[in-house]
């Protein structure tokens, strides 16, 4: 029987591997690494998480992420298994201690008997076979070469950061102190996943000087026109404004300080703990494109962090990705050549979750194709469903840009659950509407129906 080849071991081959062998499909995928490195990746491990260690909300009812969790575990996902068992506190976020999440989804694959993995850079587009790319946003050269002159479309680079992580025990806590805002989170545990640093108005404004005076990486000509708004380089997000980083990233809402509790801050640096082991945090949303010496000494101007060590500054990446509306199916196969897929945020996807989701569906519809079965669309009306219709063929392929999951990709809802409705009543109809949905698919079309 004809096997599945999936270029690219990340969140969304992974994934993609999993629900096809599942299926009982024979998977083959094929990862570049350890031999051949990203400049983002560090391990030889799948789904290596490269930056933030958290698959955001976990809110199924009021959260389109939330939302794509739900679908995903339902699916029999093994991205949220995994994320579930390395599960960290972190309010309602979904964090993970990033080790053991990508050695459990290395493990579980290479334990599964209808898996392998064969080590090794693809760098030409396969000529037959039925085939998966899910090579991400660090697509290597060669790649990324042999699909654009397949696809005749330039690929479209652009940049977000990496946030940096400082080492626990290098954080002055008599300065700053562990706290969720609005003390969320049932456990103890949960309401201290996050550390904070104040700031007074003095030091604010010194800190945004800094910020505003540091040495930056360069851009290329044409390199910043793809930034997208979740993930902005906390210099540009100052460069916006002086007052912009304290009604974002550094607000001061709903914390107080213990050493000074009468005295209310006038911005907080939040960090987020990045490992099990708690010896390890990140600063939240502070991506950069701030040269390496620069970072230290503007990050060390943080009440608390003067002293601080750090595990991993922030870095600029770049991101490949495909005109999904004009080049793929809403089966996710390149028109120009129906025997290969993509799959992930090469698709134009934003994010770990949106990836896997993604990856997920490819995984079952290569295998469908394989067995000689044809899954229909999905229904529009699901997270998955709702995503995909919009990379092949709801967005505008003029202007088409990376998409987070979100509840503005939904079909309006109707009648007495439609517009009328306060937010609240709303998400919760869009997620109970999605749920049945999704539900009722995955029961029609059971993976291991044909084996
Ligand atoms: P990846 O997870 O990158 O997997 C692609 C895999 O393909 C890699 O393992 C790679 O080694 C392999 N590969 C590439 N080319 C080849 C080849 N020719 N042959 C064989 N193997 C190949 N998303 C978030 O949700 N939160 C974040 O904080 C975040 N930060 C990011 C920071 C950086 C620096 C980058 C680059 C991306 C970030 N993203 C973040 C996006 C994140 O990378 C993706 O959402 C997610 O990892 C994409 O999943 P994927 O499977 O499509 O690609």
């Amino acid at each position: 029987t004809q096997e599945l080849h999936i270029i690219g071991g990340g969140m969304a081959g992974s994934e993609a591997a999993w629900q096809a062998a599942n299926a009982g499909v024979q998977v083959v995928i094929h990862e570049m690494r350890p031999e051949t490195g990203t400049f983002a990746h560090q391990t030889g491990n799948l789904a290596e998480m490269v930056c933030s260690n958290s698959f955001r909300s976990d809110d199924d009812e009021q959260n389109a992420v939330g939302l794509l969790h739900w679908e995903m575990r339902a699916a029999g996902g093994l991205i949220m298994s995994m994320a579930d068992r390395h599960r960290l506190p972190a309010g309602g976020a979904l964090a993970v201690d990033r080790e053991l999440f990508s050695q459990a989804v290395t493990a579980a694959l290479q334990d599964h008997p209808n898996v392998r993995v064969e080590a090794g850079e693809i760098s030409a587009l396969p000529e037959t076979g039925t085939w998966i790319i899910a090579t991400g946003p660090l697509t290597s050269e060669g790649l990324g070469a042999a699909i654009a002159a397949e696809t005749g479309q330039d690929r479209l680079a652009f940049f977000d950061a990496i946030a940096p992580i400082v080492y626990a025990d290098t954080i002055d806590m008599s300065k700053a102190w562990m706290q969720s805002r609005y003390d969320k989170g049932e456990t103890e545990e949960e309401r201290t996943a996050y550390l904070n640093c104040p700031m007074d108005r003095d030091q604010y404004e010194a800190f945004i000087d800094a910020l505003l005076a540091a040495d930056k990486t360069e851009f290329h000509e044409g390199e910043t026109a793809g930034y997208f708004d979740g993930c902005l380089p906390i210099e540009v997000m100052a460069e916006r404004g002086r007052e912009t980083l304290r009604h974002g990233p550094m607000k001061p809402v709903g914390l107080t300080n213990p050493h000074q509790p009468e005295v209310k801050a006038h911005a907080v640096v939040q960090l987020r703990r990045d490992n099990a082991l708690g010896t390890l945090y990140n600063i939240v949303g502070f991506q950069t494109k701030m040269k390496y010496g620069a970072q230290t000494e503007v990050f060390r101007m943080i009440p608390g962090l003067e002293n601080a060590g750090f595990a991993r500054l922030g870095g600029i990446h770049r991101n490949t990705f495909l005109n999904s509306p004009t080049l793929l199916d809403n089966q996710m196969r390149l028109r120009s050549r129906p025997h290969i897929r993509f799959a992930g945020q090469i698709t134009g996807v934003e994010g770990y979750v949106e990836s896997a989701a993604m990856g997920l569906l490819a995984g079952r519809l290569a295998a469908a194709d394989i067995q000689g079965r044809t899954l229909p669309d999905l229904p529009q009306d699901t997270a998955m469903g709702a995503l995909v219709h919009h990379i092949t063929g709801g967005a505008e392929a003029k202007t088409f840009q990376p998409m987070n999951v979100n509840f503005g990709l939904f079909r309006p809802l109707d009648g007495i659950r439609g517009g009328r409705r306060g937010r609240k009543d709303r998400y919760k109809a869009y997620t109970d509407r999605a749920k049945e949905a999704w539900s009722e698919w995955l029961n029609a079309h059971q993976l291991d129906s044909v084996d």
